[in-house]
């Protein structure tokens, strides 16, 4: 295993690094200070920075219009926009990875539209009673001759308020497949309805609105992948998402260590930095010491998933999504809270890039599957290969 970036995933570093410092992070306050509002001129030119500098759409592959960023290589990018606060760095816009599956007529309504940055995604699995288990869907789809009729609710659908069409996961018949399908639902169809924009504990620039979808006549050309695929179809989704989030926690922590790191060696009190003092130092070695091991762990599992090959590679690529998840995850968050205490009352301030993050970053334990599951996920597996599958 390679653990050396090579030359051009340096230069992928820095320019990502480049333009997340001089053109996103300086925009950080007057978000927060906003809600999240982002000004929809700002956001339309930074859409055309990153087109310009070709970092759009790195997850899906060229031949559908995406950059076909190898793992690896998206890890560099998600460690970069992870050290953007209310998620800034979501402006380096990227479809789902799943959109790969689309049929070519697909590609050409939906998928090369949302690379190019002319039609926006968002993916609707979530519901009031299913959460951790996705396979429990309320909403159903029923087939209809040439089409399907779409009725339920979906919950917290990150992006819903900018995309205009969506990923959603409904129950067909289930005798076929996993009983799940996904359709490529366009927002301004009669029938689909925002319910309400939940508060949340972040303010990032994209809410998580409700939708309701009542007797929604979505044609059946928009079922992406096969019937009966559905569950399969976002595990996928989940597992890069995994890998994304934990090289996104890996940014965050660095930045946040970065910052406590100078406020420690500065900020003088009984006479000396407090950088001197042992607790403040054992705070950052620490953080130090489990971010290393964080990136580590998601570097190793984006290698494994560019290098997989048999369906039980792709198994052990899921675990290891998982283990990095899980751990980036929670080493973020003892991070952020290790460097609120290091900023003192000033950690505590909206101003302070380690109280955004200390509020922002609780999610990743949430979201793609939380903490608890991705525990679940893990253990299965061991049982099933045994460690020494999962470690070499
Ligand atoms: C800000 C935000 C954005 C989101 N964006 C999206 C999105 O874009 N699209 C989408 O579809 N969803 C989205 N979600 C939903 C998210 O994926 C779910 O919240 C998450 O999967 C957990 O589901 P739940 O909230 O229903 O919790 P529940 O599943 O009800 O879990 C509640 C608690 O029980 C625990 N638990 C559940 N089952 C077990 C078990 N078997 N063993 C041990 N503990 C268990 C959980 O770990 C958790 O602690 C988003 C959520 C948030 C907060």
């Amino acid at each position: 295993m390679d653990l050396v970036l090579s030359p051009e995933l340096l230069d992928l570093q820095h320019k990502v690094r480049g333009f997340i410092a001089e053109e996103v992070i300086p925009l950080e306050v007057e978000v927060e200070m906003a809600e999240g509002r982002l000004d929809p001129a700002v956001r339309k030119r930074l859409y055309a920075r990153v087109k310009a500098l070709g970092l759009n759409a790195v997850s899906l592959p060229e031949r559908v219009g995406g950059r076909g960023f190898s793992w690896v290589a998206q890890a560099v990018v998600n460690e970069e926009i992870g050290k953007a606060t209310n998620a800034l760095g979501w402006v380096l816009w990227d479809p789902a990875i799943v959109l790969a599956f689309a049929t070519p007529d697909q590609v050409e309504r939906y998928v090369r539209p949302a690379c190019a940055g002319e039609r926006f995604d968002c993916y609707a699995v979530t519901e009031e009673g299913a959460g951790s288990d996705a396979s429990k869907m309320t909403t159903t789809a029923v087939r209809e001759g040439d089409s399907w009729r779409l009725n339920g609710v979906k919950w917290h659908v990150t992006s819903g308020d900018l995309a205009d069409f969506a990923l959603v996961q409904a129950a067909t018949d289930p005798a076929i497949g996993d009983g799940n399908t996904l359709f490529l639902v366009d927002l301004n169809l009669p029938g689909v309805e925002v319910i309400d924009h939940p508060r949340y504990m972040h303010h990032l620039i994209a809410g998580h609105p409700r939708y309701r979808f009542s007797d929604v006549c979505v044609p059946h050309d928009h079922v992406l992948g096969e019937v009966g695929s559905g569950l399969e179809i976002s595990k996928e989704w989940f597992r890069h998402e995994r890998v994304m989030i934990a090289a996104r926690c890996c940014g965050a922590a660095e930045r946040l260590i970065d910052a406590a790191s100078e406020f420690a060696q500065t900020r003088v009190q009984f006479g000396q930095p407090i950088g001197e003092y042992q607790s403040i130092q054992n705070m950052l070695a620490d953080s130090l010491t489990e971010l290393w091991g964080a990136r580590l762990m998601t570097f190793a599992a984006a290698q494994a998933a560019d290098e997989a090959k048999t369906a039980e590679d792709i198994k052990i690529v899921h675990t290891r999504a998982s283990m990095a998840k899980l751990y980036a995850s929670e080493m973020a968050h003892r991070v952020a809270d290790r460097a609120v205490q290091i900023f003192g009352g000033r950690g505590y301030m909206r101003e302070n890039v380690a109280e955004r993050f200390f509020r922002e970053l609780r999610v990743e334990r949430i979201w793609e599957g939380t903490s608890e599951i991705q525990r679940i996920i893990i253990a299965y597996s061991l049982y099933r290969r045994g460690s020494e599958a999962l470690l070499y």
